[in-house]
Parts: structure tokens; sequence; C-alpha cells
């Protein structure tokens, strides 16, 4: 069965590649992502039409407290006024005296009114009215003449039919009589029963002036204050409708569309009590809270993602530093080995007198020197890299002639240079100004920009090294004409370990380390290295050492040109 690589690697392991790691990170990371997101989206839809109706359901509850803080009003209006009435029993003038006082101190009352229900003789019947500070009473056969009783005892009967079956005959009763006139304006009267003692009842008629103009601005506005609710700031719009379909209150001017009607019942139940959010309809407040938490996992996610990929590059980083430190290990070996062998080679054929003249030995030795030198240098490296990995190189400033430090390494490696077929030219500024340096440690990095010249050339096998003031710098620049190095890889060759994945590059043994070091070093001295290379037709490295603001300017002498020109900004 064909397994893919990828698939294999999932299912069993095996050596992990960066295609690996995105398809184990597509499998395990972002498609239970994806189906989360997924899943998250349609719970926030869910959500929303929840929201909606939990808005709906919110506004139906204000109102429903509207309507239940008026029939609370009316009770204590019921309680203030009608309860001490007690019975149709009591004297006229004790019962006047009580009216009288309810009547100045309730404004809003047009009229009380007492009656009985019971059903004995006709002329024993009564009912008394009290209006104006007047109380009027009828009584026996002229009751059914009357036409305030009339009015009266037909607006308690329907009041009656409407009374839900459960609720309790000493529970108050209302009633909405309303007149309509065509082409105008209705009137309703407004009537609440109280039941008394026996089978007495006693009531009022409210003025309906005083309910349209003064009652509901105290009733809502006061409500909504109570509940914490802002009203008009909150974005709430509470108006009532009249048996009409008139506003005759609204809390917020300018609102069309009420989300939620119900009538003001029960004591104005011809009215309808209207709610609506201000400014955003139900649907837009539910998808305003639907948009902010997509917003919301849209966020979560996007940190999700950058938080994978940030791993992922990070795993990507280390899976490439093992990849380079193993080839590490078998580039430095094979470095080691070579090297080795030639001095093993050379020195038993020196010490066996195998030699064929006194020249023959000279060469011998020379090549064993160089091995040697080179050998140094690769340990050099190893020593340095593994003490800045420690934390542990130290640099020894002092005050030193760079020019002189480049001269010095040029002549220990003249011989070696021109062994391995190269010219090598040199510009070379004197009288630079001082600056304080690591000496050793510059000239290992200059060492290793040689080494590199010589190792990425192939038939071009010229080098320039320049030394020379610029701007507030001393530049010291190595260039060759060899293999060039692409742009996309012209920071990466700085990192540790790595190399140039090119057949030539594959071909010549390094560790890695050199620019490594060189950056390190340079970067000690408060410096930088620049690399300007082109491919196939060379590398120019430059260290740039900073002259201190308290040195003098350099002291200006006659350029040293010696072999090769390399001028200012020409490249190879
Ligand atoms: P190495 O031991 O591999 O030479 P370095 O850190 O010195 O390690 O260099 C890193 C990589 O940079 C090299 O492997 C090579 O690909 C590239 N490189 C460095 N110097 C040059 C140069 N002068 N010309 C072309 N490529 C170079």
């Amino acid at each position: 069965m064909y397994t893919c690589p990828e698939m294999r690697y999932l299912l069993w392991g095996g050596r992990p590649s960066k295609r690996n790691l995105i398809t184990l990170a597509a499998v395990a990371i972002v498609l239970p992502t994806g189906a989360l997101a997924f899943m998250q989206y349609q719970s926030l839809v869910d959500l929303k039409g929840k929201t909606k109706i939990a808005i709906e359901e919110n506004l139906r509850q204000t109102l429903q407290s509207v309507a239940r803080n008026a029939q609370g009003d009316m009770q204590t209006l019921a309680r203030e006024t009608l309860a001490p009435l007690g019975s149709l029993s009591r004297s006229p003038e004790d019962l006047k005296h009580t009216l009288g006082r309810a009547s100045q101190l309730h404004p809003e009352v047009d009229q009380f009114f007492l009656f009985s229900t019971c059903s004995c003789k006709v002329e024993n019947r009564f009912a008394l009215l009290y209006s104006s500070e007047k109380l009027r009473r009828v009584s026996g056969p002229q009751l059914g003449a009357d036409a305030d009783v009339g009015r009266i005892l037909d607006a308690y009967r329907s009041s009656l039919a409407l009374r839900p079956p459960a609720e309790s005959t000493r529970e108050l009763l209302f009633w909405q009589q309303t007149c309509s006139v065509p082409n105008e304006a209705s009137h309703s009267f407004f009537y609440v029963f109280y039941p008394l003692k026996n089978t007495d009842v006693a009531g009022l008629i409210l003025n309906p002036q005083y309910v349209r103009k003064e009652y509901l601005n105290r009733l809502i506005p006061g409500l909504l204050r109570g509940s914490g609710t802002k009203g008009s700031e909150s974005g709430l719009a509470v108006s009532v409708f009249d048996e009409k379909q008139n506003q005759i209150y609204a809390n917020a001017s300018g609102v069309k569309n009420y989300q939620v009607k119900m009538a003001f019942a029960p004591v104005f139940p011809n009215w309808d009590l209207a709610a609506t959010y201000r400014g955003s309809s139900i649907q837009g407040v539910a998808q305003a809270s639907f948009e902010k938490s997509l917003l919301l996992t849209a966020v979560v996610l996007c940190l999700l993602l950058v938080g994978i990929i940030l791993t992922l590059r990070a795993a990507s980083r280390e899976m490439s530093l093992a990849a380079a430190k193993s080839s590490f290990v078998s580039n430095v070996s094979h470095e080691l080995k070579t090297p080795l062998a030639l001095i093993r080679l050379y020195a038993e054929t020196l010490e066996l007198d195998r030699v064929k003249d006194e020249q023959q030995g000279k060469d011998f030795l020379r090549t064993i020197n160089g091995e040697t030198r080179r050998l140094t240098q690769l340990i050099n490296n190893i020593l340095d890299f593994s003490k800045i990995e420690a934390g542990r190189k130290e640099y020894r400033f002092v005050s030193s002639d760079v020019a002189e430090i480049v001269e010095t390494v040029l002549r220990t490696y003249e011989y070696q240079l021109r062994d391995a077929g190269f010219e090598v030219s040199t510009r070379i500024d004197q009288g630079l100004p001082m600056v304080a340096i690591d000496a050793e440690a510059i000239s290992q990095a200059v060492v290793n920009l040689l080494n590199n010249a010589t190792k990425y050339s192939e038939d071009a096998k010229k080098i320039e090294v320049a030394v020379a003031a610029r701007d507030s710098h001393i530049a010291i620049e190595v260039a060759d004409h060899g293999i060039g190095i692409l742009r996309s890889e012209q920071q990466k060759i700085f990192e540790k370990f790595y190399r140039v994945s090119t057949t030539l590059v594959h071909n010549t043994k390094g560790s890695g380390l050199g620019l490594a070091l060189v950056k390190h070093v340079v970067e000690a001295h408060g410096g930088r290295v620049l690399v300007d290379s082109e491919l196939g037709r060379g590398s120019r490295f430059t260290i740039l050492i900073p002259i201190p603001k308290t040195e003098s300017a350099p002291k200006k002498a006659a350029a040293e040109i010696r072999g090769y020109p390399v001028e200012e900004g020409s490249h190879h």
C-alpha cells in the first residue's frame, strides 16, 4: 500500500522535515481549529436568534412592570380614599366628611360613589354620589332613571364580566369607558371599584386630563429611573397609545417603530403600551452583539494562528539548527581529518628521509606548517564559539592600529595564499586613528574572511584587502571574485551553523561558524559587518569599527597602495 511521506511520518514517525511539520500542523492543529471556528460561528448565529428573543422579553417585562405599577398606584389611591368609608350603613354626614377629606387630598378624582349590589327591595336600595363637595343620594325607583348612577352600574357590570375567574372578589376592579364621537378626540373615563363590607361597593372616577397630562408623565420616567434603566439615555423608548392609536405619551421623541406592544391592562385596558430600543431595532441590537462576538472570536483565532505560526517557525528553526549541528559535526570531523592526514603523511616522509631533495623537504615542512595553522584556526573558532554560546567570551580592548593588525595577518598568510594560487592586492591607509580593539579577535575575524575568500573562489583567484577610514568608522574590506552569494542568503550566512546549500559550497567543507564569529566579534566592538555580493561575480565583506568621538580625525597620510588597487565603492 502506498502512503505519502507525510502520512507515513504522522503514522509511524520518522525523519522530521519542514513538509512533514506543515502537514502535521494542518492535520493536528489547523483542522481542529477550523472546526472549532465553524462551531463557534454556528453557536454565535444561534445566540443571535436567542439574543433577539431575550431583548423582546426584556422589553415586554419593562412594559408589564409599568402596567403593574399603575395598578399598584390605584390600589394605594383606593386604600387611602375608599377603604376608610367602611360601609353604606354609616351616617350620610359621616360619609360626606370622609369623602370631603379624600377629595381635598386627591384632586385627581372627579367623583366618588358608593352603592350596594344587594338584591333587596328596590325601595330600600340607594346610591351615594360625591363630587364638587356635594353628596347626592339617589334611592328607590330613581336609581333606574339616574343617568350618572346608570353609567356607574353599567361600568361595574362590565368590569365584573372582565374579571378573571381566579381573582378574589375583594380585588379592585377597573373599567375604562371610552366615548368616541366621529371626527373628534375620544374621551375616556376611568372607573375604580373597591369592594367594601357586605355587598357594598365604593368607587371613584379619575380625572381624564390628569391621567393623560400628569399621571403618565410621572409614572413612566419614575419607573425607568427606579429600575436603573435610564429611559431615553439608555436607548429605551416607552410610549402610550390611546384607543385611536394616537400617541399620548412618549419618553423619547422621533421613534416610529416600536418592537413590543401590549395592552395597558388592567387600569387602562383600552390603551396600549409600546417599547423599543432607540436608535436601533432588536435585529440591530442582536446583529451588533453578534458582530462584536464574531470580531472577538476572529481576534482570538488570529492570535491562536499567530501563536501556531510562531511555534511552527520556532520548531522549524530548531529542526534546521539540529540538522545544521549534525552536519557541523561531520564537516568538522572532515576538516580535522584532512589536515591531520596530510601532516602525518608529510611528517612520515620526512622522518623516513624519503624526500627527493632539500627543496621538496622545505615544501613538505611548509605544507605541515600551513595545515597546522588551518587546524589552529578551526579549533580557535570552535573554542571561541563555545565561549560565546556559554556567555564566557571576554575581549581585551587595547588601543591599537587596525592597519598594522591587518598587515600582520596578511604577512602570516602570505605564503599560504600565494601557494594556493591567489593574487592578493591591498590598499591599506596609514595614519588611521588608534582604536580600542581586541587585536586577537579582530585578526581572527579577518582570517575567517580571508579563509572564506579562498574557499569560495573558483578560477578567479584574486583577493583585495583594504583598510580605510570611512565616515566615523574604520573599514576593513575583504573582496573576492568567487561564487558569490544569493541576495536571499546574504543575511542568513551570519547565523551559526548556516551554510548555503549549493553544490559548490557543499563540496567545500566548513563549520558554518566563521561568519557567526565575525559578526559577534565586530558587534562586541560596537561595529557592523556588511556584505555586498552577486552570484557568480564575487563577494565583498566589510567590517566597520567605530572611531570613538574623542579620537582625533584621521591623521591623513598618503595611502600606501600595494599591488591591485581597490577603489571605494567599486565591485570586483
Ligand atoms: P563555513 O565554514 O561554511 O565557511 P561561514 O560562517 O564562514 O562558514 O560561512 C557561511 C556560509 O556563507 C558559507 O557556507 C558559504 O556558503 C557562505 N560564504 C561565506 N563567505 C563566502 C564568500 N566569500 N563567497 C561565497 N560564499 C561565502
